[in-house]
C-alpha cells in the first residue's frame, strides 16, 4: 500500500516538474522568437530608414565628391570615409602649378614626408627613384555608416551602389566619370598610373592602403 502511495506520488512529482519544463521550454522558446522578431524588425526599420534618408537628406551646397570647383582635380585615387565625407588623396606626384589635375613635367625624387590625414591618420609619402608610393592605414573594423548630408543626390546613389558603410576608394579624375570601389581585404585595383592595394594587419587590426605609382615605367 504504502509503496504504491510512494509510487504515485513520485509519478505525481515527475509529472510536474515535466509540465513545468514544458511551460519553461515554450515561453523560452516564445521569449526567443519575440526577441529576433523583435530585433529583425528593428534592423529592417533602421535599414529602411536609413535608405529613406538617401532621399530626403537635404543635399549640401557643395558635394564632397563632384560639387567642389574650387578644389583642385584629384590625379591619384582618394579614399573617402562615408560617414565623415572626409577625402583623402593618396598623392605621390607633384602636381602642375598651372594645369589643374595633371602633374608637374619635372619630379623631385628624393622627397620622403609624414602627413596627417584629416582624421588623424598618418600617410607616408615617398617618391624615390626606386618606388613612388603613398601608404595609409585605417581601422579594420570601421563600419560607420554614410551620412548622406555631405553628398548631392547623384553621389547617394554612385556611392551606395558599392557601399554603404566604412571606407571606398574613389577616382575623381574625371568627374563625369566617378569611378567607386571597395575597400576590403585583399583588394587590388589598377587605376590609370596606379596600383592600389589593400591587406590586413592582424597585429593592429588595421587595414594598409597602398598606392603605388608607375609614372616613370608606364
Ligand atoms: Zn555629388
Amino acid at each position: 500500500m504504502l509503496k504504491t502511495l510512494r509510487e504515485k506520488l513520485v509519478n505525481l512529482l515527475s509529472k510536474k516538474w515535466l509540465h513545468h519544463l514544458v511551460i519553461l521550454y515554450v515561453g523560452g522558446l516564445f521569449l526567443l522568437c519575440a526577441g529576433l522578431h523583435i530585433g529583425n524588425e528593428m534592423c529592417l526599420e533602421t535599414e529602411a530608414a536609413f535608405w529613406k534618408s538617401l532621399v530626403t537628406t537635404p543635399e549640401p551646397e557643395t558635394c564632397v565628391v563632384c560639387c567642389n570647383p574650387h578644389s583642385p582635380t584629384f590625379h591619384a585615387p582618394c579614399l573617402l570615409d562615408l560617414s565623415t565625407g572626409q577625402l583623402t588623396e593618396l598623392m605621390i606626384y607633384e602636381p602642375s602649378c598651372i594645369y589643374p589635375g595633371e602633374l608637374a613635367e619635372n619630379q623631385s625624387l628624393n622627397h620622403s614626408v609624414i602627413m596627417f590625414t584629416k582624421s588623424g591618420d598618418p600617410l607616408f609619402i615617398d617618391r624615390l627613384k626606386d618606388i613612388q608610393r603613398c601608404v595609409t592605414y585605417i581601422p579594420g573594423q570601421y563600419e560607420e555608416p554614410m551620412n548622406p548630408a555631405h553628398y548631392c543626390r547623384n553621389c547617394r546613389a554612385i556611392l551606395a551602389r558599392t557601399a554603404t558603410k566604412g571606407y571606398v576608394l574613389l577616382d575623381l579624375f574625371r568627374l563625369d566619370e566617378i569611378q567607386v570601389h571597395p575597400i576590403e581585404e585583399g583588394a587590388e585595383y589598377n587605376i590609370r598610373i596606379y596600383t592600389v592595394s589593400v591587406s590586413h594587419d592582424q597585429d593592429s587590426d588595421h587595414l594598409t592602403i597602398t598606392n603605388i605609382g608607375h609614372l616613370f615605367t608606364s
